[in-house]
């Protein structure tokens, strides 16, 4: 090696008897040498083991290779091991809030400023997209209900794809990307594929649409807790996991989001699960939005005073003596 490397810090990936060939060259330079492999030739534990080279017993991810002066490949056995080493990109989940841009954190703001690409969709709040680099890649993989859609398994491979080719990918979507966003699945595609990930969490519409309402999902003296379900499938659907009857003796507030459709069969199940038909309800759509609306009934009224106004989605529905609270106007005024 005609490289003068006295004094630097290198790192050799891989264990191979390649790599324990840089490993002596390095050492015999001057080199304070480390070594990334989960497994290595006796040379290499050897030198390990007398203290001369440190010895890191994995496989490289994304990130690991910064701190180096010089990094040497010994010999990756495979092209997605290739990928880990040169990738440095980086996957950031970002929740959006409920559609207001004033309501995305402070650091969910920075993280769209700084992104190479932005895989955004239909809930995430659009206007936060004026804050990207005007050359930042924004890809809408909106989700529009019966019409055009992308995979989960597409937006997985989106994200680790961009980001294995070095660009730092925000992932924006509405409220907090870990309630019904199908964060945890993103998360761990991209730790996976050892893709370096970020979680920034969001306010999620389960608590900020009833909030803006001014209706408190508990208060003292009220309710000493809050559920929040999935109002995806009806009760008595073949899909559907929730114990409405144990829902109804809870005592606590109930939040039903994307259950615009289904809310006549969920406050049907509550009644018959032993909640009080006169129980206070309301739904809250467009949260946040100028196009907020609210609409305040009974568990046994709500559906049917909804339907009315004509509600649609996005909206909430909270069940609960929350929701006999006062509440605000649209100019914010109790
Ligand atoms: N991750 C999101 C929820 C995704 S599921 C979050 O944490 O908020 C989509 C559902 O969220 C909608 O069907 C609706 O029930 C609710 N939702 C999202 N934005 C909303 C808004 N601005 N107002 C009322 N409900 C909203």
């Amino acid at each position: 090696m005609d490289l003068n490397v006295t004094g630097m810090d290198a790192v050799v990936v891989g264990g191979d008897t390649r790599a324990a060939g840089q490993v002596s060259g390095l050492l015999d330079g001057g080199a304070r040498v480390t070594v990334i492999a989960a497994e290595a030739t006796a040379t290499i534990e050897d030198l390990a083991d007398r203290g001369l080279v440190t010895w890191i017993r994995r496989d490289v991810v994304a990130g690991d290779l910064a701190p180096y002066d010089l990094v040497l490949k010994g010999h990756p056995t495979t092209a997605a091991d290739d990928d880990r080493i040169l990738g440095t990109g980086s996957v950031t989940l970002v929740g959006g809030g409920p559609g207001d841009p004033g309501l995305v954190t402070v650091a969910g703001r920075a993280a769209i400023e700084s992104a190479d690409v932005i895989v955004t969709d239909r809930l995430a709040p659009l206007a936060a997209l004026s804050w990207a680099r005007a050359d930042a890649e924004v890809i809408d993989v909106a989700k529009v209900p019966g019409g055009r859609s992308t995979s989960q398994d597409e937006i997985n491979r989106l994200l680790v794809e961009h980001a294995k080719s070095g660009r730092h990918v925000v992932r924006f979507k509405g409220g907090d990307n870990f309630v019904f966003g199908r964060g945890s699945e993103e998360l761990l595609a991209c730790l996976d594929a050892g893709i370096a990930t970020r979680v920034i969490p969001g306010v999620t519409s389960a608590i900020a649409a009833p909030a803006m309402a001014g209706i408190p999902v508990t208060h003292r003296g009220l309710t000493q807790g809050f559920t929040v379900v999935s109002g995806h499938v009806p009760p008595g659907h073949a899909d559907s996991t929730l114990d409405y009857t144990a829902l109804a003796r809870s005592g606590s507030t109930i939040v039903v989001l994307m259950g615009v459709r289904t809310l006549g069969a969920i406050c049907a199940a509550l009644v018959a699960g032993g909640l009080d038909p006169d129980t206070p309800a309301a739904v809250v759509a467009d949260g946040s939005l100028p196009s907020q609306r609210v609409v305040r009934a009974t568990l046994a009224t709500i559906d049917g005073a909804a339907v009315e106004a004509g509600i649609g989605a996005p909206a909430v529905a909270v069940v609960g003596d929350v929701a006999t609270i006062p509440g605000l106007d649209a100019e914010g005024i109790a």
